[in-house]
């Protein structure tokens, strides 16, 4: 059977193909993921920013910084989590993702997953809590509950079929100029922590 990391590898390769994904043309790079095909905590973001679409790279920027710090926080290093976004290309001036964006481009975030298989899930912040909350069914995600009711509540989540327990975070760019949810996200960090540990 091929392995994680080549599997990976495929699913790049298929978007790098897409002609027609949306965001593509006006986009610098693909941001495709970082960190261990083989980890079993997944942490999903929302879309690239201006230094992720620069790097190809998900979490350079100043929210990467917060996460960073998060993961030390933690006692994990990238060695022990993979991160992606729900969308692939940035979209023009970090404008909220649109949902046929979102619809096309989560088909490979459900490959991404399926592969990894993670035993956890950090959805960081409403896109992706809703996401996958709605079982990735994006007509669904407006249905959903918000971050700022979930956030640091661990959920058992049948994922297309599959257990995951997903802990919803505040995106780390909503924390950082805000006292109050930086608490929170202290708190929330911990329940990863311990979630982490079973
Ligand atoms: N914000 C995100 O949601 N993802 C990134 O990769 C960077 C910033």
């Amino acid at each position: 059977m091929p392995d994680k990391e080549q599997l990976l590898k495929e699913i790049k390769e298929s978007i790098l193909k897409n002609k027609s994904l949306p965001l593509r043309e006006t986009a610098t790079n693909l941001v495709f993921g970082k960190g261990n095909p083989q980890a079993s905590i997944v942490l999903i973001g929302e879309a690239p920013g201006h230094n992720e679409d620069l790097q190809g790279l998900p979490f350079v920027g100043i929210a990467g910084k917060t996460l960073d710090k998060m993961i030390e926080k933690i006692g994990l290093t990238l060695n022990d989590i993979y991160i992606t976004n729900i969308l692939k290309y940035r979209p023009p001036e970090n404008r909220n993702p649109l949902p046929q964006e979102i619809m096309a481009h989560t088909p490979y975030l459900k490959e991404q997953i399926a592969v990894i298989s993670p035993k956890v899930i950090c959805s960081l912040g409403n896109y992706a809590t809703k996401f996958l909350l709605a079982d990735g069914d994006v007509e669904k995600m407006d249905k959903q509950e918000g971050i700022t009711k979930l956030h640091g509540k661990p959920i058992n989540l049948n994922f297309q079929g599959k257990e995951i327990k997903l802990i919803p975070l505040f995106h780390p760019a909503a924390i950082i100029y805000n006292r109050k949810l930086q608490e929170e996200w202290e708190k929330d960090i911990l329940i990863v922590k311990e979630e982490i540990k079973k």
